[in-house]
């Protein structure tokens, strides 16, 4: 068999490609590249799907982090509280604009732990960013509860949770912003860089359509000292054919998923688990175990390659030595940071491919 990888994104591409490529030559076709009739098609579609009113197409996940930070007014002396564990463009998101991080532990889901907050609010916590992390929602009610008793803004990561919910509800509608990456490797990924923010806010919409363009709602007239953060109109059409499979492609990771939940059954390796009301849409598959270096090298002498997301928590990382959060002031997520490994998850995986990574889990450490 072909080498098993961590992730592929030609199978998905190829299974559609005929609407990926008519739609690519259409835009070519059009002479309209930036902001067009494109990207607003699918900022209606996305704020659809998404249950809420307002979608800015914007140029990354990051941007859309950093400008909702900005267009709420939250920087320098300001402190945002974000999970220790999450990938580090959620920490940018908040530093960019001069803002601090304050890490919260994460519970067993690996979101952040709601129960952990409320300790580390102070004078100075202007907003909570909840990343709903490898796909699944995050325990949302008492995190709303909180924003409301103490006043603060709600900003929701859901670079890897699109189409995730909680009670119901679609993540990113909670609070008031939520913030999407399309990344190619995203569950709704586009083939490049692209990302959007949503809203129910008009004024947030209209603020952040400003920033994404210079700072500009009427061309030459700046408002503001803005950014470049436009969508492509390749991009935004590409993002609509995949918006349409969306579901389809969602279920058909939930059911590789369910057959490794149900499957893996060995005693070294701890399986992901969802909690009561959440839904998962399954970014990663993520298990941990104590033999990690020994699981990588067992499973790729097997031929299958895994990932680990991620294996420095960013307050360990170079980049924020700044802020001087010290090794072991956030024990559990250094934990999840030396023990979490991702395993091979993409649509188009077969059934063939899926036997084998079971079957060599399942054999790991078993003689
Ligand atoms: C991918 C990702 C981002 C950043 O998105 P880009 O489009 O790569 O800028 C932010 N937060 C999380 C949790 C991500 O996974």
């Amino acid at each position: 068999m072909e080498r098993i990888m961590p992730n592929r994104l030609d199978r998905a591409f190829y299974k559609y490609q005929d609407e990926f490529e008519k739609k690519a030559i259409e835009v070519l076709r059009s002479g309209w590249y930036v902001l067009g009739n494109e990207v607003k098609s699918f900022e209606k579609e996305f704020a659809t799907f998404v249950g809420a009113k307002h979608c800015v197409g914007l140029a990354s996940g990051l941007d859309a982090l950093w400008i909702a930070f900005r267009v709420l007014g939250i920087g320098k002396g300001d402190e945002v509280i974000v999970q220790g564990n999450t990938y580090i463009a959620s920490v940018m998101g908040i530093t960019i604009n001069g803002a601090t991080p304050v890490f919260v532990e994460p519970d067993e889901y690996y979101n952040i732990d709601a129960s952990k907050i409320e300790e580390k609010i102070t004078s100075k916590t202007k907003a909570i960013l909840v990343v709903h992390l490898y796909g699944q929602a995050s325990n949302m009610t008492p995190i709303v509860n909180l924003c409301k008793k103490y006043d603060l803004r709600l900003v929701e990561d859901c670079a890897q949770a699109h189409g995730a919910k909680f009670e119901g509800k679609q993540v990113g509608t909670f609070g008031d912003i939520g913030c999407f990456s399309f990344y190619p490797s995203k569950n709704l990924g586009a083939f490049g860089d692209a990302g959007a923010i949503v809203t129910n806010d008009s004024e947030i919409d209209k603020d952040v359509r400003i920033i994404r363009n210079y700072g500009s709602e009427k061309r030459y007239y700046n408002k503001v000292v803005g950014a470049n953060s436009r969508l492509d109109e390749i991009q935004a059409g590409l993002l609509r054919v995949r918006l349409k499979h969306l579901k389809e492609m969602t279920l058909e990771k939930q059911e590789i998923c369910s057959r490794y939940l149900t499957e893996i059954n060995n005693d070294k390796i701890l399986l992901p688990r969802i909690r009561e009301g959440a839904t998962h849409i399954w970014h990663q598959f993520v298990i941990r175990t104590n033999n990690r270096e020994d699981l990588i090298k067992y499973l790729d002498d097997k031929g299958i390659g895994t990932i680990i997301h991620y294996p420095i928590p960013p307050h360990l990382s170079e980049a924020y030595s700044y802020l001087n959060v010290k090794e072991g002031e956030l024990p559990i997520t250094e934990e999840y940071a030396n023990t979490v490994l991702s395993i091979p998850l993409y649509n188009g995986m077969t059934k063939e491919e899926i036997t084998l990574v079971v079957n060599s889990i399942n054999s790991f450490m078993k003689g």
